[in-house]
């Protein structure tokens, strides 16, 4: 047996649960007796628990109402409670943060394939057979006289323990072709393999083009929640074998340069974890800016609205090529770089840029380059960037300057001469603008 531990088939796996929450489920099971109703803890946290890996997610299914459940809790509690009707869903936010997602079981229809499906009341197995993989296809009910009792309909417990991904019906891959990424992320995560009929069907469905049909966000989702797993590089090499970079943008290529880049990213990302430590950067967002780093900026920008991406992502994808690459080709030279000459090449990027740019330097040349660019990024972000100025915009009035772009070229010029030592002083910062102020531009 793999990273499953030896769980024999009376043990309660609710005991691997801290005690508060586990007192939370029993409590719920409580609540849901006095209605008459079956209820379960179902889904990737009882695969979770088999694996003895950490889920915030507390997945309930109820069978029954589970919104009118929902609001039963939600009272019981006082917790936050959102719902959504259209997939008989409800989202609970307890006093003490805790999440909690409750439905009805239910079983899903695909009018269309890649579509959104229709959703209508069903039993316990049925909703655990709507599901996409055997190892999340699992319940532990909660009711007190059967609490901890396991519903395994599909073997889940079987391919955990043989680490086999398996799909629970032939067309699953074409109704919802998520499951495809969600495939190789699992598989990913947790050092699976996909069993043979599996790999068969995954192939049949990523050699069509049911991934064209899925919404810009849907599609996004799912990229990132690849790139946001520990090791994106083996799920981005999946994505190649399977040819699905071609959904991104059919002329986006991962050749030798990209995979150097994407093997440096780690360093890049501790360095800024030791410089920055109160600015996380986005982590998948990145990932996806060094897989499109070489992709011209068509590509990139064709990928940023097929993506549909918000505007601060599409920003710092933006920055994936030249507008990190041209930098990073200055910031590595030799000799004197005035550190106003850093500053102007790097305010205004996204941090995500910063990163990627340190691993494009890191990526190409080692040593005394790399030593280089740390040194001056490192300066600018923990020092130049935040730089402050003393005169404002009311002071050149004063001195008699009338608004206009000068202004701007003014306060610049200040923020270069503070940066570079040339100003130390406020009296010596108000003597450059008068000085400045009175000469022709
Ligand atoms: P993660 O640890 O990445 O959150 P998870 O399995 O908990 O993984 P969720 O996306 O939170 O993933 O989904 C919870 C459960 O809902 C899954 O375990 C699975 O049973 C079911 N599920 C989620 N997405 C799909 C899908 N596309 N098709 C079928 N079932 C799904």
């Amino acid at each position: 047996m793999r990273a499953m531990s030896r769980l024999s088939s009376k043990e309660n796996v609710l005991r691997r649960l801290r005690p508060k929450r586990r007192k939370l489920l029993r409590e719920l099971g409580a609540l849901a007796d006095g209605r008459g109703m079956p209820i379960y803890l179902v889904g990737g946290v009882v695969r979770d628990l088999f694996l003895r890996r950490e889920n915030w997610d507390l997945d309930i299914a109820v069978e029954g109402d589970g919104i009118a459940f929902a609001r039963l809790v939600a009272d019981r509690y006082r917790a936050g409670l959102a719902v959504f009707e259209r997939f008989a869903t409800a989202r609970l936010v307890l006093p003490d943060g805790l999440k909690l997602d409750i439905a009805s079981t239910r079983r899903e229809s695909y009018a269309e394939p890649a579509a959104l499906p229709a959703v209508a009341p069903a039993s316990l197995k049925e909703d655990l057979h709507r599901r996409d993989f055997t190892i999340n296809a699992m319940a532990v009910q909660l009711n007190a006289a059967q609490f901890g009792r396991l519903h395994d309909p599909f073997g889940g417990r079987r391919d955990l323990a043989a680490g086999s991904i398996r799909v629970l019906h032939e067309d699953s891959f074409l109704d919802d072709p998520t499951r495809i990424f969600r495939a190789i992320r699992f598989a990913q995560r947790f050092g699976f393999v996909l069993e043979r009929k599996t790999q068969t069907l995954l192939r049949r469905a990523a050699a069509t083009n049911q991934i064209e049909r899925l919404s810009g966000p849907r599609l996004c989702n799912e990229v990132l929640s690849l790139l946001a797993e520990r090791e994106p590089a083996g799920s981005i090499a999946s994505l190649v074998r399977l040819k699905l970079l071609r959904f991104l943008h059919p002329r986006l290529r991962y050749g030798g340069r990209a995979r150097r880049l994407l093997a440096a990213l780690p360093q890049a990302l501790a360095w800024w974890r030791r410089q920055c430590p109160d600015r996380p950067v986005d982590r998948p967002l990145l990932y996806l800016m060094a897989l499109l780093s070489t992709g011209s900026p068509a590509v990139v920008r064709a990928v940023e609205r097929r993506l549909q991406l918000s505007s601060v992502q599409a920003e710092a994808v933006a920055c994936a090529g030249d507008r990190t690459g041209r930098p990073a080709r200055v910031l590595c030279r030799p000799g004197d770089l005035r550190p106003s000459r850093v500053y102007r090449l790097l305010i205004g990027l996204p941090d995500e840029a910063l990163v990627l740019m340190l691993a494009k330097v890191q990526a190409a040349q080692q040593g005394a380059a790399g030593r280089r660019v740390r040194r001056r990024l490192g300066r600018f972000v923990k020092r130049d960037r935040h730089v402050a100025i003393s005169v404002n915009g009311d002071d050149l009035k004063q001195i008699g300057l009338a608004p206009g772009p000068r202004f701007k070229e003014i306060l610049d010029r200040l923020v270069d001469a503070r940066l570079d030592g040339a100003v130390k002083t406020e009296a010596q910062e108000r003597d450059l603008a008068r000085e400045m102020a009175a000469s022709r531009p």
